[in-house]
């Protein structure tokens, strides 16, 4: 087989690279390893509408589980602060009908499909990949001048291109999620709760939908004392006004890499998605930016393919568009990271009194100066904010 452009994994962001190659006119394949694309979900499944809409993407109604109109955060102390307004509002996608439509999008563009296909390694010779794969009727090789590593947090693509991709074991969050019918929480926000005891090093959440709700949470091992299931558990049974009548109707897990690394690029091949590790460090979002990765890696890809120069040179373009729009927001939001790792419980109470929740949305958007002089009254804080978000 021979494709203009061969994309490894059929997520959110394979599927919009898919799309908008096929819409310039590429012959492009995906292939998917999974025998159905979307299932299992390994997700909370929460994205903000407004970075949907500013990627012209309107979700079918089919994709969507619940409207949200903000956050609802809470302390150890169960002490709230909400974040409203429209820069809150999102949805809680039903991810599996999500990915499938995505994949129908760019099939109505031309992409074609293998599901059931596993790419199992590429060599190089000239100016071509020849990437091995297992299909449902044997073994194959698919000949393309550009590959693309859409193939998530477990990616392999880069490392077969020779690039360095792992990241330290204390950059990957352990997530893990009941999907739960019964629960008893405002269904118009998500809820999200801190503290070293609930989730330590990370949140726990509450993403609710029509008639269930992802219940889950996210952790550094580093400070933690159970495993994030031990942990999943707690929180349930401490919860009952909650929980009482929860039962779970589907168990989800995955690690989330809150660490970006630099390298996305190599002779013909790029990183999008979770494959180069692109989600928000702070809360662990990774859809939106998935998809924002491929347009970027598309317009740059689109035009490296016109051209007939699919270098690494060439496809640096998009590393450096990425680096543009979120090489600075993401220093500073690691900065984030790892002053809020150092938080006590009695800290997120005192955030909680001293932060109202436009502070807390400037703060996921790397806005994170102003807060050195919110706690300049408090000196543990203030001696953490200077040495941790202060350059
Ligand atoms: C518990 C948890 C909760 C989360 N909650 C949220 C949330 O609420 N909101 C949010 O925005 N983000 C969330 N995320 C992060 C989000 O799920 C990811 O950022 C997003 O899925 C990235 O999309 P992607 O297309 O890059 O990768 P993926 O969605 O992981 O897709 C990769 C695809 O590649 C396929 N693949 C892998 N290897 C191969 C191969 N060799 N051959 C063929 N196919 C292959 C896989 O089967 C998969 O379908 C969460 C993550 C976890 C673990």
């Amino acid at each position: 087989m021979k494709v203009d452009c061969l994309i490894v994994g059929a997520g959110p962001a394979g599927s919009l690279m898919a799309r908008e190659m096929a819409r310039q006119g590429h012959e492009v394949l995906v292939v998917e390893k999974k025998q159905e694309i979307g299932p299992p979900k390994r997700c909370a499944e929460g994205v903000t509408k407004h970075w949907l809409d500013d990627f012209g993407i309107t979700p079918h109604p089919q994709c969507i589980g619940g409207r949200i109109e903000g956050a609802a955060l809470y302390a150890p102390s169960g002490k709230k602060v909400m974040m409203e307004g429209p820069q809150m509002e999102g949805y809680v996608l039903e991810r599996k009908v999500f990915e499938k439509w995505l994949a129908s999008e760019a099939i109505k563009e031309g992409a074609r499909y293998m599901v059931k296909t596993q790419a199992l390694g590429m060599e190089r010779s000239g100016d071509i990949w020849h990437v091995h794969i297992r299909t449902i009727e044997g073994e194959d090789v698919v000949d393309t001048p550009l590959v693309i590593g859409a193939d998530g947090v477990e990616s392999k693509v880069g490392r077969w291109a020779g690039l360095a991709t792992v990241n330290k074991i204390t950059d990957y969050h352990s997530g893990i999620q009941f999907e739960m019918a019964g629960v008893n929480a405002d269904a118009r926000y998500i809820h999200l709760f801190f503290g070293r005891e609930v989730a330590p090093l990370g949140y726990a959440w509450i993403f609710p939908k029509a008639f269930s709700a992802n219940v889950g949470l996210g952790i550094l091992e580093k400070g933690a004392k159970m495993r994030a299931y031990d942990y999943l558990i707690k929180f349930i049974k401490d919860n009952p006004e909650m929980f009482a009548r929860a039962q779970p109707i589907e168990i989800n897990a995955g690690g989330v890499p809150v660490a970006h690394f630099t390298e996305m690029v190599a002779e013909g091949v790029m990183l999008i998605g979770d494959a180069a590790q692109l989600v928000n460090p702070i809360h662990g979002g990774g859809i939106t930016r998935a998809m924002h990765s491929s347009l970027m890696a598309a317009e740059v890809a689109g035009e490296a393919l016109k051209k007939g120069d699919v270098s690494k040179d060439m496809l640096a373009g998009y590393e450096k568009m990425w680096a543009d729009e979120y090489g600075e927001r993401t220093r500073k939001l690691m900065k984030l990271r790892y002053f809020l790792e150092k938080l006590e419980d009695k800290d997120f109470e005192l955030f909680a009194d001293i932060l109202q929740g436009e502070d807390i949305y400037a703060l996921t958007q790397s806005k994170i100066g102003f807060l050195v002089k919110k706690v300049v009254t408090k000196p543990a804080l203030l001696g953490l904010a200077k040495k941790y978000l202060l350059d």
